[in-house]
């Protein structure tokens, strides 16, 4: 647990405030998401609920390989993974696309995941969305029940397994707090270091839990824009990640929908400005 900053019950309010701006960002962009808009527009919309919160992107201008992040989120479409970058591709009927949302926000950061149907989709993608979304529930359902994350990550691989998909392993949970990326790691199945230095759950621990899990095989590689990770065999693949705090009673969900009047005032505004926006 080297490295681990617990959060302070002040302080989980107000990484939930940067939550509820992701969560309303991801509200918006569903609404929006059908064949024929570009994953451009749907940046797009990203930056302008980031703006109107006041909220800072967390994914612009990461350094990369290939230069710096050059969009607020990450959208990746069908065989893309994670790290897709928007612009002019038109989403398809038929396709599922993940999007990648974090901010900052009054110094605190939340980061949230969601792969999205476009339109009709077959049976196995939408099996796919199903049993990821699943993999994050389960996730969820265990974190109030164990000490320790390996049982957590041990059951999530073997649900994935059951269903006949994989866990990718090139990626994981993280640690979040006043960084996106703090420590620890926290990895979708038990890796090394699980065996050896295992995550103590503990209240104030606050984690992004995110699986990655592949149609077929679970290698993945990089597109040559430095970004885009895609699966190896061009199989499609689905995400889906929320901010998460280990509470003295239970979690909260910080990227999770607004529960009270006070969070329901704070995301109304802007929700309804763009949701009614988006429909034309
Ligand atoms: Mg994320
Ligand atoms: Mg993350």
């Amino acid at each position: 647990m080297h490295g681990v900053e617990l959060k302070s019950a002040r302080e989980l309010e107000r990484m939930r405030r940067a939550g509820l701006i992701v969560w309303v960002a991801h509200r918006v962009v569903c609404h929006a998401i059908r064949p024929g808009c570009t994953t451009a527009q749907l940046n797009q919309l990203v930056e302008r609920v980031l703006e109107a919160f006041g909220a800072e992107p967390l994914f612009l201008g990461v350094p990369g390989p290939a230069g710096p992040f050059p969009a607020v989120s990450c959208i990746s479409v069908n065989e893309q993974l994670v790290h897709g970058i928007p612009g002019p591709r038109t989403l398809q009927d038929g396709d599922i696309v993940s999007v990648d949302i974090g901010c900052r926000f009054d110094g605190w950061c939340g980061d949230s995941a969601w792969t999205y149907p476009v339109g009709q989709i077959d049976a196995r993608c939408q099996k796919l969305l199903e049993v990821t979304r699943r993999t994050l529930e389960l996730a969820l359902e265990e974190l109030p029940r164990q000490q320790f994350w390996r049982p957590i990550a041990r059951r999530m691989a073997q649900y994935v397994e059951s269903q006949g998909f994989s866990v990718v392993r090139e990626f994981s949970g993280h640690g979040i707090g006043r960084r996106m990326h703090e420590p620890p790691q926290v990895p979708n199945y038990v890796d090394r270091s699980l065996r050896l230095h295992d995550i103590r759950i503990v209240p104030g621990l606050v984690v992004a839990i995110e699986p990655m899990v592949n149609a077929g095989s679970r290698a993945v590689r990089m597109l040559p824009d430095g970004w885009t990770i895609v699966t190896a065999d061009g199989q499609p693949c689905a995400h889906f990640e929320h901010t998460v705090a280990r509470t003295d009673t239970g979690i909260w969900i910080l990227t999770g929908a607004p529960q009270t009047p006070d969070e329901d005032a704070f995301v109304r505004p802007v929700l309804e400005k763009f949701v009614t926006e988006s429909a034309d």
